[in-house]
C-alpha cells in the first residue's frame, strides 16, 4: 500500500484566504512567508516558525526552553488546557526566547505564539522574557521581540497581571544602560501586553493590518455604542496615529530590523559580519 502511494506525486492542499476568498496552494503560501500572494493578508504563524523567518540561519540558540507553566490556582480546566496546548503547539508556553543574528547583527530575541492559547501572559511567558531583558543587559545585547497576545492569562490570576509591571521594569534597566529595544507588533497584540511591553519599544514596528489594542473594537463599540471608523486598532491606523514608527511587510521585516540594529551598534552592516 505504502509502496503504491508512492508513485504518485505529492498531493496539493487548497487554502481558502480569508480577505480575498482565493484558493491557495498551501506550498505557495508557505514559499511566500504565509502572506497570500493575491491580496497581501499575512496569516498567523508560529513563534519558531517566525523565528525561521527572521533570524540568520544556524545562528539561533534557545534559552529557558525548559520553563514550562504549572496550574497553580487548581484553575478550573486549566490543566488540560494546557496539556492541549502543549501537544497541538509542540511547544512548553508561549513564547520563544533566545540569542541569535539578524543579517549578522547579534540580538536577543523573543516571540510569542498565538498557537500556544493564543499567546496568553502567564507567569512563564512573563518570566522567559524578563530573563531575555535581563541577560540583554548583562551581555550588551540589544532586544528584539515579536508579539502576538490575547492578554493576560486568567487562569494565573493576578500573577498573570504582575507580569506587566515585572518586565517593564527590565525593559527599563535595559533602556538605562544603552539597550535598544525594537518590537514587531504582529496580529492580534492585545490587552496586557499591549498595555506594557509591546508599546515600550524605541522603535515599535507592526505588520500590516494587524489589530493592536488593549480592548478590541467590539468591546469597544458594545460600551461607547457608536460604530468605530474604518480600520480603527490596526497598524495603518496605529501609524496614522502615532502609535508605531513604521508598518512593515512580512518579507521586508528581517532586512529592516538588521538595518535598525547596524545603525544602533554602528559596525555591522546588514548581510555581513565586519
Ligand atoms: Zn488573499
Amino acid at each position: 500500500m505504502t509502496e503504491s502511494c508512492a508513485e504518485f506525486p505529492a498531493r496539493h492542499v487548497f487554502i481558502k484566504c480569508p480577505e480575498c476568498r482565493r484558493v491557495i496552494d498551501e506550498a505557495r503560501l508557505h514559499d511566500n512567508l504565509e502572506v497570500c500572494p493575491r491580496c497581501g493578508k499575512h496569516f498567523r504563524v508560529s513563534g519558531r516558525a517566525r523565528m525561521r523567518m527572521t533570524v540568520d540561519e544556524g545562528t539561533f540558540e534557545e534559552w529557558d526552553a525548559n520553563l514550562a507553566s504549572e496550574d497553580f490556582l487548581s484553575f478550573p480546566g486549566y490543566a488540560d488546557k494546557l496539556k492541549g496546548a502543549v501537544e497541538r503547539s509542540g511547544e512548553r508556553d508561549a513564547v520563544v526566547c533566545g540569542r541569535g543574528k539578524i543579517c549578522g547583527c547579534d540580538t536577543a530575541l523573543f516571540f510569542m505564539d498565538a498557537n500556544f492559547m493564543m499567546g496568553s501572559m502567564g507567569s512563564v511567558v512573563g518570566e522567559k522574557i524578563c530573563r531575555t531583558f535581563e541577560r540583554a543587559t548583562e551581555l550588551g545585547l540589544p532586544v528584539v521581540g515579536f508579539t502576538v497576545s490575547g492578554g493576560a492569562r486568567m487562569q494565573e490570576g493576578v500573577t498573570s497581571l504582575m507580569q506587566m509591571a515585572k518586565i517593564s521594569a527590565a525593559v527599563r534597566r535595559h533602556s538605562e544602560v544603552g539597550g535598544l529595544y525594537i518590537t514587531v507588533l504582529t496580529d492580534p497584540t492585545t490587552g496586557g501586553v499591549t498595555a506594557s511591553f509591546a508599546m515600550e519599544g524605541d522603535i515599535i514596528l507592526a505588520e500590516p493590518d494587524a489589530l493592536t489594542a488593549f480592548a478590541g473594537p467590539r468591546v469597544i463599540e458594545q460600551n461607547m455604542h457608536k460604530r468605530l471608523p474604518k480600520g480603527f486598532q490596526r497598524s495603518e491606523f496605529l501609524l496614522e496615529h502615532g502609535f508605531c514608527d513604521a508598518v512593515v511587510p512580512r518579507g521586508e521585516i528581517a532586512l529592516t530590523v538588521g538595518e535598525l540594529l547596524a545603525l544602533h551598534e554602528g559596525t555591522c552592516r546588514p548581510g555581513g559580519t565586519a
